[in-house]
């Protein structure tokens, strides 16, 4: 890094442009001049209201604590995601993916046994939701906070309100030092490949040395002033649209998990805020209309009769060919985005500026490593993808067109294609996944997780019926799994503690 101050400027003032400004503000500290511009009259786009455990070393790394912030958006915990209605099977109507916790080590093995050992023909026990802590903390409603006395930290992560997130990271980035200038930028200014400086619609330029494009899929800088390519995932991932209609909170008690339930021709998400509970119907278009989306948004939510207003979104789906391009970095939405399944957007944003932040400190500027950089971004996007495209590759629903196309859909990429074959050849997955070096994206429990969900075994006549190691007792997982959830609080008591 130079001696010299740089300039960096962040077009876009969402969720993805105040993350950044707060951690390059973090990071460099007085080496950089950051600077948010951001036009209110656009706005932002107002959903992405879960994230992964990856949000907690967010605010853990800019030492902002849970008290602070988590009221102040309406935040509750997370504990994973319940799917429901993706499989037809017997028995795995739902399941649970739960975030990885320190805890695996003890329970992950015991299912991986089992799972092997069924996929083998035996009479073994392989649904995933006897095995994991997050899983049975979530269906008692108890928050994942490990009390002082339990051995092991409890990954996590959250929902919240998108803009009153936005709100608070705009007043902490500002408090860091971030100047906020609120314009709308109407033209580019680009000389040799490189940005100059940008316009604002009442004439003001903008220069600065480096330029974040966080301005949402209007990528106004990367696709749109330098033309970076932009690749569709559209070949695997069908899902192009959403609508959204909040519902009050469950009177019941919050929830600590998203749930994503199946529709006819897509998902929808189910988000347990303190104020409201966010739903969004995300479908494919080539499948139904967005009227139709809504009526069956309304039907799942009991609002048909409701003059609730629903809200309906585009989304395109893919990412750029390189998020580095010259001195622009491509961020959020406007750098690329995998459908909401796994709510992992904010966490490539994470991923992304710190990946920057260390390329940029040991290479500056240099080529090899804004490639190095962009290879390593492009293979999480391709890993993320991966497990995403999975889950509809692998569903076992047979009602609609939608469903069906998706189970036959042969437009994987290589990676995706070994880990099926391993799993239904009943070869050893955790081997696989070490290969081809991908548990970085997902870890083995996520994996099996998904395709043991879903109920996927391999054709019994196709496999011999041993089983390499006896399966597990279950009572004793049971026994371990409920001892350890009797140290966690109450979910709304412990969100209640925290005001
Ligand atoms: C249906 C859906 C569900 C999602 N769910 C999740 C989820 O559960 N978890 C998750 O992590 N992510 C989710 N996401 C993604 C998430 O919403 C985004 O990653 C996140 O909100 C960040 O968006 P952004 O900041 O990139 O863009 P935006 O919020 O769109 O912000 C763009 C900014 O750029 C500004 N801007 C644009 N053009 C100009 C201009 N010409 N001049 C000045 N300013 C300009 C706008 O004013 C705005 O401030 C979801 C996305 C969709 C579509």
């Amino acid at each position: 890094m130079s001696e010299t101050q740089r300039n960096i400027v962040i077009l876009g003032g969402g969720t993805a442009g105040w993350m950044a400004a707060n951690l390059f503000a973090h990071h460099l500290g007085q080496a950089v001049s950051v600077t948010v511009v951001e036009s209110p009259e656009i706005g932002i786009i107002g959903v992405g209201e879960g994230s992964t455990p990856q949000l907690k070393a967010f605010f853990d790394t800019l030492g902002i604590a849970e008290a602070e912030w988590m009221p102040a958006c309406n935040a509750t915990y997370k504990t994973g995601i319940g799917f429901r209605g993706w499989s037809d099977a017997p028995g795995f109507e739902s399941y649970f993916h739960p975030f990885p916790t320190d805890l695996d080590g003890f329970t992950a093995p015991a299912f991986f046994v089992n799972a092997y050992a069924r996929r083998h023909n035996a009479d073994a026990w392989a649904h995933p939701d006897r095995f994991f802590l997050p899983t049975a903390l979530a269906a008692r409603r108890l928050a994942p906070l490990a009390p002082d006395h339990f051995p092991f930290q409890i990954g996590y992560g959250y929902h919240f309100d998108a803009h009153l997130v936005g709100a608070f990271l705009r007043d902490h980035a500002v408090g860091l030092g971030v100047k906020h200038l609120q314009r709308r930028v109407v033209d580019v200014a680009v000389a040799d490949d490189a940005v100059t400086h940008l316009v604002a619609e009442d004439g003001v330029s903008i220069p600065g040395d480096f330029f974040i494009d966080c301005s949402g899929f209007r990528s106004v800088i990367a696709q749109g002033a330098l033309g970076v390519p932009f690749l569709p995932f559209a070949s695997n991932l069908f899902n192009d649209s959403a609508v959204v209609m909040p519902t009050p909170r469950d009177p019941g008690g919050t929830n600590c998990q998203t749930i994503s339930t199946a529709m006819q021709h897509g998902w929808v998400w189910g988000i347990p805020l303190t104020s409201r509970t966010g739903n969004g119907y995300v479908y494919a278009a080539g499948y139904c209309s967005a009227d139709e989306a809504e009526t069956e948004l309304r039907a799942h939510l009991g609002l048909l009769d409701s003059a609730v207003e629903a809200r309906h979104l585009k989304m395109k789906v893919g990412r750029v060919a390189d998020s580095w391009s010259g001195n622009c970095l491509a961020l959020g939405l406007a750098q690329g985005f995998i459908e909401p399944l796994e709510a992992t957007a904010l966490h490539i944003v994470q991923a992304t500026v710190e990946g920057f932040v260390a390329a940029w400190r040991d290479g500056g500027f240099s080529p090899t490593h804004r490639d190095d950089f962009n290879r390593a971004i492009a293979a999480r996007y391709e890993g993320i993808r991966d497990y995403i495209v999975c889950h509809y590759r692998v569903n076992r629903r047979t009602g609609t067109a939608y469903w069906r196309d998706n189970a036959a859909n042969h437009e994987l990429s290589d990676s995706l294609k070994a880990i099926i074959t391993c799993w239904f050849t009943g070869r050893d997955l955790e081997e696989e996944i070490a290969r081809q070096d991908i548990a970085k994206y997902y870890s083995p429990a996520s994996w099996h997780c998904l395709l043991a969900g879903y109920g996927q075994f391999p054709d019994p006549a196709k496999l011999s019926r041993d089983a390499p190691l006896p399966p597990t007792d279950m009572a004793a997982v049971d026994d371990f799994i409920a001892r350890c959830a009797m140290n966690f609080p109450a979910h709304d008591e412990a969100l209640a503690a925290l005001r």
